[in-house]
């Protein structure tokens, strides 16, 4: 497999530059490029999704990478698992570009890793696209069940969507505790869902169980028409009409970017909570919902029962469980739910720091994965030679 490991000399020209450890590019086939960053794996090897995506040239492909495996750092981080930050892109159009050999060059270069990066779904690839991968590397998750099945993995595998959505579920429930301290419950609330797609669905579902009344848009109608009949009660307005509908959550479930200066200036909601990625569009949108009262739930930390999901089939595939974690399907829920209060823990400390809760989010991530990295150091003292050490403290490690 060829690649090129991009230095930081050549990556510090990049904004979502972040003294990443080891950004690599490939030449896959036919011209179509890749790029894995590992971002940091001072808490151990570094998971993150493989998407692939026509990107206008090299460089917003870099930059899309940059930022996608920082992301990752963080959102393993604070969903208390021993995993690192990592991405994958692949520069090329998944309708009309993806081949199954397409797929398993893309495995090979996981495979150049060596374990210290570790894939699995995003936009742009499937289920199917990890299998071929798994034909050139073990450090692949998210697999069918059935391939999973006779080969002990306790019920783990499969589609992560209803695991984000049962994390959402219980990072809402102490969104609304902690805003309303017992007054209501969700009995009195109204939740606006912005697309009731695979997360949207499943967690409009669980609202509703307990009493929630829902208002949905999609710009699908097969998936408004399926909502609707798995729903039964349930108010259906335009996509344009969601933000500015009489509320007490928002829960944004569909792309990244909800959350701008036009949207929450509509917004008449007390809290956010919802499984989309990227919902800020800007960092400083952090700042202007606090200006409005609005209690914003950090989307990587609410979202982060996908990544528990495919986690915990990697280290029961893998064999890596530093913490002695107990690998079965119950074990892995309650650890889902655990975002409850994860996200009990944020809001409290946003209060305690007087800061917006994204920016609070991101801080506790980073004494965690700085903590990682000062562990690991000790570790590193005491056993040099100890190959299940992950990173460096100062970025510079390169993964041969
Ligand atoms: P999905 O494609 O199944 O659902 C998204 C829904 O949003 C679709 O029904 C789509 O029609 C709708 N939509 C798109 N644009 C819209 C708009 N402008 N207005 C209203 N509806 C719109 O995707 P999903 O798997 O449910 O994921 C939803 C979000 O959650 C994404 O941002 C995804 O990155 C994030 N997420 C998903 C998971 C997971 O396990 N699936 C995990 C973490 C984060």
């Amino acid at each position: 497999m060829n690649y090129t490991d991009l230095g930081a000399e050549y990556l510090n020209e990049f904004e979502s530059f972040d003294d990443h450890e080891t950004v690599r590019r490939f030449e896959l086939e036919d011209g179509i490029i890749a790029f894995i960053a590992v971002h940091n794996t001072n808490l151990g090897p570094a998971l993150g999704g493989c998407r692939m995506k026509r990107y206008t040239n090299e460089a917003e492909a870099i930059n899309d990478v940059l930022r996608l495996s920082r992301g990752m750092t963080y959102k393993n981080a604070l969903a208390g698992l021993p995993l690192g930050g990592g991405k994958a892109v692949i520069v090329g159009d998944y309708r009309t570009q993806k081949t199954a050999e397409l797929m398993q060059a893309m495995g090979a270069a996981v495979e150049s890793f060596e374990g210290a990066y570790v894939t699995a779904e995003d936009s742009g690839t499937s289920e199917e696209d990890m299998v071929e991968m798994s034909t050139q590397t073990d450090h692949v998750t998210g697999l069918p069940p059935e391939m999973l099945e006779g080969s002990d993995y306790g019920n783990l595998g499969g589609n992560p969507s209803p695991l984000t959505a049962l994390g959402c579920y219980h990072g809402v429930l102490s969104a609304v505790q902690h805003r309303y301290q017992g007054e209501k419950t969700l009995k009195d609330l109204t939740v606006s869902v912005q697309g009731v797609g695979a997360v949207g669905l499943e967690l409009a579902k669980l609202l509703k169980q307990d009493g929630a009344k829902i208002i949905a848009a999609d710009i699908a109608q097969d998936h408004l028409d399926k909502a609707k009949s798995e729903l039964g009660d349930v108010e259906i307005v335009s996509p344009d009409d969601i933000f500015g509908v009489e509320a007490d959550i928002f829960a944004p479930c569909a792309m990244g970017g909800a959350l701008n200066d036009e949207t929450i200036a509509q917004l008449k909601v007390d809290i956010i909570a919802g499984a989309a990625n990227n919902q800020l569009l800007k960092s400083h949108h952090d700042k202007m919902l606090v200006e409005k009262n609005i209690l914003y739930v950090p989307d990587y930390v609410i979202n982060s029962g996908g990544v528990i999901c495919v986690g915990y089939e990697y280290f029961r595939k893998s064999g890596y469980n530093p913490q002695d974690f107990n690998i079965e399907r119950g074990a892995m829920v309650a650890h889902v739910e655990q975002i409850s209060q994860t996200v009990t823990d944020i809001l409290v400390q946003a209060q305690d720091r007087s800061l917006p809760t994204g920016e609070t989010a991101d801080q506790l991530a980073e004494e965690k994965f700085l903590q990682g990295a000062a562990l690991k150091s000790v570790d590193d003292e005491s056993n040099p030679e100890d190959g299940s050490n992950f990173g460096s403290n100062d970025g510079t490690r390169l993964v041969q």
